[in-house]
C-alpha cells in the first residue's frame, strides 16, 4: 500500500514555510514586482531569524537549500517512513514549494537559501560543509558564450601557491549580487576537456571579484540577476569543491551531481507556482457559478472545470516527480534521471497551468487585480535555468536509451 502521506515532521516545517509564504511573501509580492531591483527590506528579519535559529543550533544554515544531515537525524526520520529516510533534499523541497507558492521571486531572494548552498551540500567535504555552514551561495556556471552546453565552460581556474586564481565573466547569476558567497565553474586545464572542470567557492569579498551589472527580466523581479567579473580573483587553495584531481574516465560526474540536488528543487518552486495559479484559478471559477466535481467525468462537465481537471492531475504529476527525485538523493540512490524528469514536467506544468489560468480567467486573469498575470510571467524562466525544459528531456532520452552525449545531442 502507498502512503502518500507527508510525514509529521516534514508537514510541521512545511506548514512553516507556507505561514511565511502567507504572511511575508504575499502582502509585498507585487510590491517587489514593480520595483525591480529594489532589495526587499522584509527579508532581513528572515535573515535574522534563520541566523539566530542556526546560533542556537535549532536548525542548519543553508539547510533549505538542499542541506546533508547526518546519520542519526535520518534514522530518526526512518522510522516514520517504514525504513526509508527523508532528510535535507526532501524538507529543501517542502520549503521551496510552500515558499514559490507564496512568491518565486521572492523565494530565490532568501538569505542562505541559494541554490549554490544546494550544490556545496552535494559535493562538498565534511571539512568544507563546516566551513560553508554559513554561507549564502549563488550559483555561476552560465557565460557568454554558452548556457545549456555546460561543458564548454571557459573561465579558468589556476592554482598559483596556495591560492587559485580565477579569470572569466558568468553572466545571469541568480542572487549575484546579494549571496555571501558565489559556487563558480571553471577549468582548471581546459586541454583536458570537460572533466577539468570544477566547482569553487568564491567569497563575495575576493579580491578581483565585482559585479558588471543586472538584468531587467520578464518576471522574478524581485530576485537580483547579475553579471560578474572574475578578474585574477584570488581564492584560497581549498575552497575547490569535490577532488582537484582530474579524472578524464569519470567526465564531469563530479560538478553535474549538483544539478542531482538543485534540479528537484527547481521543480518544485515550479510545482508551488502551479498551485498558487490552480487555487487562485478555482476562486475565480466557483465565484463565476462553474462547478468542479471530481464525481463527473470531465467530458460531461463545463468547459472550464475539465480543463481545470487536466491542470490538477499534470500537478499532482509534477509534485510526485520532484518528492521523488528529492526521496531518492536523501536515499543515496542515483536520481540524476528522475531529477530531469521532475524538472521536465514541473518546468513545462508550472508554464502551461499558470497561463492557462490567466486565459481561463479572461480580462482578470489578465490584469493586474489578481496574481495571475504575475505567476504566468514568474513561472516560464523554472523551465529554463538549472537546465532548459528540452535539455531536460534530452538527458531523460539518453538515460533511457542508454546513450552517450557524444551519441544523442
Ligand atoms: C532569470 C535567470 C536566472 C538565471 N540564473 C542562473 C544562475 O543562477 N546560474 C547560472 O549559471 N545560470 C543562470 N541562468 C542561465 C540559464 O541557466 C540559461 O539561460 C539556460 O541554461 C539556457 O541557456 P541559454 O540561455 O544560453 O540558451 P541556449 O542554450 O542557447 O538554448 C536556447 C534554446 O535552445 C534549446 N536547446 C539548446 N540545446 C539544445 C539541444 N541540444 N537540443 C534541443 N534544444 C536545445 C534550449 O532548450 C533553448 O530553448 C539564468 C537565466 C535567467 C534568464
Amino acid at each position: 500500500m502507498i502512503n502518500l502521506e507527508l510525514p509529521k515532521k516534514l508537514r510541521a516545517s512545511a506548514n512553516q514555510a507556507h505561514q511565511v509564504a502567507t504572511e511575508i511573501f504575499r502582502p509585498i509580492s507585487r510590491k517587489y514586482d514593480l520595483a525591480e531591483h529594489e532589495y526587499p527590506v522584509e527579508l532581513d528579519t528572515m535573515a535574522a531569524m534563520v541566523e539566530g535559529l542556526a546560533d542556537s543550533g535549532t536548525q542548519k544554515i543553508g539547510g533549505a537549500a538542499g542541506g546533508r544531515e547526518d546519520d542519526s537525524e535520518s534514522d530518526a526520520h526512518a522510522t516514520e517512513l517504514l525504513g526509508n529516510s527523508n532528510g535535507g533534499n526532501m524538507s529543501a523541497l517542502l520549503n521551496a514549494l510552500e515558499t514559490s507558492w507564496g512568491d518565486v521571486g521572492l523565494m530565490l531572494s532568501i538569505p542562505y537559501q541559494g541554490l549554490g548552498n544546494a550544490a556545496i551540500a552535494a559535493v562538498a567535504t565534511d571539512e568544507q560543509l563546516k566551513r560553508f555552514g554559513k554561507v549564502w551561495a549563488s550559483m555561476a556556471i552560465t557565460e557568454p558564450s554558452f548556457g545549456s552546453d555546460s561543458a564548454a565552460v571557459t573561465t579558468t581556474a589556476v592554482l598559483d601557491g596556495d591560492e587559485w586564481v580565477l579569470n572569466g565573466e558568468k553572466i545571469f547569476v541568480t542572487a549575484g549580487q546579494r549571496s555571501t558567497h558565489i559556487v563558480v565553474w571553471a577549468s582548471v586545464d581546459k586541454s583536458l576537456g570537460r572533466a577539468a572542470i570544477k566547482s569553487f567557492v568564491v567569497p563575495r569579498d575576493a579580491p578581483g571579484l565585482s559585479v558588471a551589472r543586472l538584468e531587467h527580466k520578464l518576471g522574478i523581479k524581485a530576485s537580483d540577476t547579475a553579471v560578474l567579473l572574475l578578474q585574477d580573483c584570488r581564492i584560497p587553495k581549498d575552497n575547490i569543491l569535490g577532488s582537484p584531481e582530474v579524472n578524464v574516465e569519470k567526465g564531469f560526474a563530479g560538478v553535474m551531481q549538483t544539478f542531482d540536488n538543485t534540479r528537484p528543487l527547481v521543480a518544485a518552486m515550479a510545482v508551488g507556482v502551479a498551485r498558487a495559479a490552480l487555487e487562485e484559478l478555482r476562486a475565480i471559477l466557483t465565484d463565476a457559478g462553474v462547478e468542479i466535481s471530481y464525481d463527473t467525468p470531465p467530458n460531461n462537465q463545463h468547459a472550464a472545470a475539465a480543463e481545470f481537471l487536466r491542470m490538477e492531475a499534470d500537478y499532482e504529476a509534477a509534485y510526485l516527480l520532484s518528492l521523488r527525485a528529492a526521496w531518492m538523493a536523501d536515499n543515496k540512490k542515483p536520481n540524476s534521471l528522475e531529477a530531469s524528469m521532475s524538472k521536465a514536467k514541473a518546468g513545462r506544468t508550472g508554464t502551461d497551468v499558470s497561463l492557462k489560468a490567466v486565459e481561463l480567467a479572461g480580462a482578470i486573469g489578465y490584469s493586474q487585480r489578481t496574481l495571475l498575470e504575475k505567476w504566468g510571467r514568474d513561472s516560464k524562466i523554472l523551465d529554463i535555468f538549472e537546465g532548459t525544459q528540452q535539455i531536460q528531456q534530452l538527458i531523460v532520452a539518453r538515460r533511457i536509451l542508454g546513450k552517450t552525449s557524444a551519441e544523442l545531442k
